[in-house]
C-alpha cells in the first residue's frame, strides 16, 4: 500500500479549529488510499502555552544554565501533547490512530542535544501499527541517541522528522502543511506580493532555508534529495496545490518549466553584525590577526561573509554571538570595528548559473534605490548582499521586482 507522510506544524494544531483543517487532510490522504503517517510539531507559536518557546522559557529564568540534555528533555513535550491531543481528535472523528515519540518510530541521531542529526530510521513499529489500519502520529523534532536519551533536532525539526520516516518507509510523497500556501518568492511577512512558486528544486529550497526562508527546514530538504523523495509545501487551510520540491531533471521536464527564471526566491536573515580589523600599525605585528577564524572556531561562532586582505579582515556574526565575538577579539589583542544591525539578503536560482551580469542587476537595483551594498558574495546558484537592517524590506522589494518575480515564468515567455 502506498504511503504519505504529512508534517503538521505549529500553526496548524495550535486550536480545535485548526486540528479540524489537519484532520480534514489526513481523512483526504486516507480516502485517496493511502497509509498515513502524521508528524506534529509543538502547538502554536511563542506565546502559546505549549508552544516550544514557552517550555524553553520555562527554565531561562534560571541563572543556572540548564544542560542541553535536560532541555531537550523538556522542550520535546510540547510535541507530546500536540500529539496525544491530536490522536484523540481524530478517534473522536471515527478514524483508528495511535502515538508513537521520535524514540519509539525508531529515529536514532548523534549526541549533539539541541542540534541531533538523524543517524537512522528503524520503522518497524511505525509499519506495524500502519498495517493495523493505524493513523500513525508520530512527535516530530525528536529522536534517540545511541545510549538511550532524548535529543531534538534543532528548531524546526520537525520538518526533518517528516523527511527522514518518509526515506525509510520510502513514502510516495512527504507533505509539509503550514500556514501559507507553499514556497514563496520572498518571504510573505516581509513582502505582501511574493508569489506561490509551483516548483522548485531541492537544490535551491535547501539554499533558500539555509539563507533564513524558514518555511522549511534545510536538513528536510538534504534528507528527501538524497532519496529522490518528493516533498510538497502546502496550505492546511486552503486546496491551494501548493509548491512541488523535486529534482532540477524532473522540473525542466514540464512543460511549464521555470528554465528562464534567472532568480527563483529571496531570503533573509536580520539581526547580523559586521566586525572589521584593520591590519596596520602594531595589528601588523600581533600574529593573533592571521588567527582570527579559528578563534572564532573555537568558540563555536559561526562567521559569515568573510573578506581577507593584507590590510583588513572582515566577517559577519550573529548579532546574539557579539559580545561574545567581541570578547575573545579584544582578549587577544585585537580591536574590532562593529556595525551592528545589519541583515543580509540572498537572491537563490539555479538560473543564474553561467549567465553573465546577475550580480550587475543586482547591484544596480540596490543602488536605484539609494541602498547601500556593504559586502556582497556569490556562488553558482546564489548571491548575498549585506544591508543595513533599515533597507532589507526595500532591498527584497527592489530585488523582486528587479527579476519580475512577481510573474510566473510561463506567463513571461508568453
Ligand atoms: P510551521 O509552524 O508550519 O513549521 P513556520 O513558521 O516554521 O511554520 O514556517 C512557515 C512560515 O515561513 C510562513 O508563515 C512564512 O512567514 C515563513 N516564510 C519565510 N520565507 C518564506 C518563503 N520564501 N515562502 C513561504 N513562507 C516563508
Ligand atoms: N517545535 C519545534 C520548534 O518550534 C520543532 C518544529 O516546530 O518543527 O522549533
Ligand atoms: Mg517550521
Amino acid at each position: 500500500m502506498k504511503v504519505i507522510i504529512q508534517k503538521f506544524g505549529g500553526s496548524s494544531v495550535a486550536t480545535i479549529e485548526s486540528r479540524q483543517a489537519v484532520i480534514k487532510k489526513i481523512a483526504k490522504a486516507k480516502q485517496n488510499g493511502y497509509q498515513v503517517v502524521v508528524v506534529v510539531s509543538a502547538m502554536g507559536r511563542s506565546g502559546d502555552p505549549y508552544s516550544t518557546d514557552t517550555l524553553i522559557n520555562l527554565v531561562k529564568r534560571s541563572k543556572q544554565m540548564i544542560k542541553t540534555k535536560e532541555l531537550d528533555l523538556l522542550i520535546s513535550c510540547g510535541e507530546v501533547i500536540s500529539a496525544v491531543v491530536l490522536c484523540s481528535e481524530i478517534e473522536e472523528a471515527g478514524y483508528s490512530s495511535c502515538c508513537l515519540t521520535g524514540p519509539e518510530a525508531g529515529i536514532i541521531t548523534d549526541d549533539s542535544h539541541g542540534n541531533a542529526r538523524v543517524l537512522e530510521v528503524h520503522p518497524a513499529e511505525v509499519q506495524r501499527m500502519l498495517t493495523q489500519g493505524k493513523i500513525v502520529i508520530v512527535t516530530g523534532f525528536q529522536g534517540r541517541t545511541g545510549d538511550g536519551k532524548i535529543s531534538t533536532l534543532g528548531r524546526g525539526g520537525s520538518d526533518t522528522s517528516a523527511a527522514a520516516i518518509g526515506v525509510a518507509l520510502e513514502a510516495e510523497r512527504v507533505e509539509i502543511y503550514t500556514d501559507v500556501d507553499g514556497v514563496k518568492t520572498a518571504d510573505p511577512r516581509m513582502f505582501d506580493d511574493a508569489r506561490t512558486l509551483d516548483r522548485i528544486t531541492y537544490n535551491e529550497l535547501c539554499q533558500l532555508a539555509h539563507e533564513g526562508a524558514k518555511i522549511i527546514h534545510p536538513r528536510a530538504v538534504e534528507i528527501a534529495m538524497q532519496q529522490n523523495i518528493p516533498l510538497k509545501i502546502c496550505n492546511t487551510f486552503s486546496d491551494h496545490p501548493g509548491t512541488l520540491v523535486t529534482s532540477g531533471k524532473a522540473i525542466y521536464e514540464q512543460p511549464t518549466q521555470i528554465k528562464d527564471n534567472i532568480i527563483t526566491g529571496i531570503a533573509h536573515i536580520s539581526n547580523i553584525a559586521q566586525i572589521r580589523i584593520k591590519i596596520e600599525g602594531a595589528a601588523k605585528k600581533n600574529s593573533n590577526v592571521t588567527e582570527v577564524f579559528k578563534l572564532m572556531a573555537d568558540d563555536n561562532i559561526s562567521v559569515d561573509f568573510i573578506y581577507a586582505s593584507l590590510e583588513e579582515v572582515i566577517f559577519t556574526v550573529r548579532q546574539e554571538v557579539l559580545e561574545k565575538a567581541v570578547c575573545i577579539l579584544e582578549e587577544n589583542k585585537i580591536e574590532p570595528m562593529v556595525r551592528e544591525n545589519c541583515a543580509k539578503v540572498a537572491a537563490v536560482g539555479a538560473g543564474m548559473t553561467g549567465v553573465p551580469g546577475v550580480m550587475a542587476n543586482i547591484v544596480s537595483a540596490l543602488n536605484e534605490n539609494s541602498i547601500e551594498i556593504l559586502q556582497s558574495s556569490d556562488s553558482y546558484t546564489s548571491i548575498w548582499c549585506l544591508v543595513d537592517q533599515k533597507d532589507l524590506k526595500k532591498a527584497i522589494r527592489a530585488l523582486h521586482s528587479q527579476f519580475g518575480l512577481h510573474e510566473r515564468a510561463d506567463q513571461k515567455a508568453e
